[in-house]
């Protein structure tokens, strides 16, 4: 079987200030907002991103700074997954709901599938988000394994 794991590790450090991705299904979206408002304070210390229907109600609800993308059924998640692969995200907060099969539940496993690859701490429920949250590594800066980019490339040419 061909093993297709990268070969080495390199290393990436996240800024104190975090990149935080917000994404809420619709039968969790409550719950993320309950969620956010206990943690507001510390959420807006940081640079929040989110997809376009979990970004808008944390905005007009909660008056939140959220960057707002594509609804996740619309793409939304795959732009985060984007973000993921490029470096420029930092943790994810995901209240997926395992009591409803989603239109892109493709586009759902893909995203935890590049967090799982790229080392990124994701919560999907309200207490992993508090433990997250509550973390010293958030306000400061943190070195973590990522996949080596080049050396992988470098093995396949
Ligand atoms: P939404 O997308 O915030 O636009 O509802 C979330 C999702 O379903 O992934």
């Amino acid at each position: 079987m061909n093993d297709a794991r990268p070969p080495r590790q390199a290393q990436r450090t996240l800024p104190a200030q975090k990149r935080i991705a917000l994404i809420a299904h619709d039968g969790k979206k409550s719950e993320m907002l309950e969620w956010a408002e206990r943690w507001q304070e510390t959420l807006q210390k940081h640079r929040l991103v989110g997809t376009g229907t979990t970004a808008g109600r944390l905005k007009s609800q909660l008056g939140l700074e959220v960057e707002g993308l594509m609804s996740g059924p619309l793409g939304g998640d795959q732009q985060i997954g984007a973000r993921i692969a490029e470096q420029t995200l930092d943790i994810l907060v995901f209240f997926w709901d395992p009591f409803a099969p989603q239109p892109h539940d493709p586009d759902v496993k893909a995203l935890l599938r590049l967090a799982a690859l790229w080392n990124v701490p994701v919560a999907c429920n309200a207490a992993s988000a508090d433990f997250l949250l509550s973390s010293p590594y958030l306000s400061a800066s943190y070195d973590l394994s990522i996949p080596d980019a080049n050396a992988w490339a470098n093995a396949r040419i």
